[in-house]
């Protein structure tokens, strides 16, 4: 899958840091989010206080580990950044508390990863800056209690049901990330051309934004992407047409669908005549992973109405059949 929502390794990872915005003020969209991190984010500065522990949550790409850093840039703390999978032992997440300093930030991506011991220390360490310890093994071992500076834990999930509830309780701010609309990922685009040097023309730079499946992360790997063939195929500057054909090529389709989402678009309509099926039944049948289908493909189908979860599966809509060239099937009356 070239242009898939997760993040890439090494020179990708690279550029898509250096694209990152830094302050609230260029974080582009999301204003419900960024509006009450604006006021909770002054509050705390003004008390001089930790700000309160932060959930953000959504599909990938869309901005949260970003975010994690403007909370830190804008109060002026450090950012300690791990992930719910990454701390396996009770220790492992005790090295990192006891070494903040007052008001930082530690930014757990995928906590709803986080192991049931783990996530056991993490509760008093959110509410009273405290954690219990063991020390020494066998029989001499015995539990203290240390303290820690005041922080702000900013814990991220693609799936906010997968929390446990004693853990969701104990975030005083949560943030929904919304996709984007065409506009707003058209000045992301716009920015992040600016950024590599690329002469890139209005409607090209909104046709990218409009095939980005509403997420940050594709727009600016497909504009990479792009400027790759304007380079090799033109003269580097980004015209409509360019655009275009880059994007044929990657197999991004005129809505901005991606081979992924027409696989299983695909297989619901022909090989479970449109559903209902069940989640585990398309997963075998395109051959990806329940996990992948229900975090990174489905949410912009969904939210797009080219599908439906239902109790009884999944659906394709009028819309899916007609995006593949088919005739619906009637609906029945009543
Ligand atoms: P997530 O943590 O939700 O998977 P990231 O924060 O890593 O997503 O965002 C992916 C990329 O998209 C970042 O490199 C960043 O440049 C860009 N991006 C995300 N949100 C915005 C935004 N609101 N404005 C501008 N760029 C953004």
């Amino acid at each position: 899958r070239m242009v898939s929502a997760a993040p890439e390794s090494g020179r990708e990872e690279a550029l898509e840091r250096a694209l990152r915005p830094k302050g609230l003020q260029e974080y582009v969209g999301q204003a419900k989010v960024r509006e009450q991190l604006e006021i909770f984010i002054g509050a705390a500065k003004k008390r001089q206080e930790a700000l309160d522990h932060v959930l953000l949550f959504g599909p990938p790409g869309l901005g949260k580990t970003t975010l994690s850093h403007i909370i830190a840039y804008e109060l002026g703390v450090n950012l300690r950044q791990t992930s719910g999978p990454v701390l396996e032992k009770p220790k492992d997440l005790a090295a990192l508390l006891t070494n903040l300093e007052p008001n930082d930030v530690l930014f757990i991506d995928e906590i709803h990863r986080l192991s049931p011991v783990v996530e056991e220390i993490l509760y008093p360490a959110l509410e009273d800056y405290q954690i219990d310890i063991m020390i020494g093994e066998g029989p001499a071992a015995r539990s203290i209690k240390l303290d820690l500076q005041p922080f702000t834990l900013v814990g991220a999930t693609t799936r906010a049901g997968m929390l446990t509830n004693p853990l969701r309780d104990r975030f005083g701010i949560v943030g929904r990330l919304e996709f984007y609309n065409a506009s707003e990922l058209a000045l992301i685009v716009k920015r992040s051309a600016g950024l590599l040097h690329t002469p890139m023309d209005e409607a090209a730079a909104f046709e990218v934004a409009r095939r980005s499946r509403g997420t940050p992360r594709i727009a600016n790997r497909l504009l990479r992407r792009v400027r790759d063939y304007a380079d090799v195929k033109g003269n580097g500057h980004i015209t409509l047409d360019m655009a275009n054909r880059a994007l044929t090529m990657l197999d991004v389709d005129p809505i901005g669908f991606d081979l992924m989402d027409r696989k299983l678009l695909e297989a619901l309509i022909h090989k479970f005549d449109g559903g209902p099926v069940g989640l585990d039944n398309i997963a075998a049948s395109i051959g990806e992973e329940a996990g992948t289908i229900e975090d990174v493909i489905e949410p912009y189908l969904i939210q797009q109405g080219y599908l439906q979860r239902t109790t009884r599966g999944r659906i394709a809509t009028q819309a899916a059949f007609r995006h593949l060239g088919l005739e619906p099937p009637k609906i029945e009356p009543g």
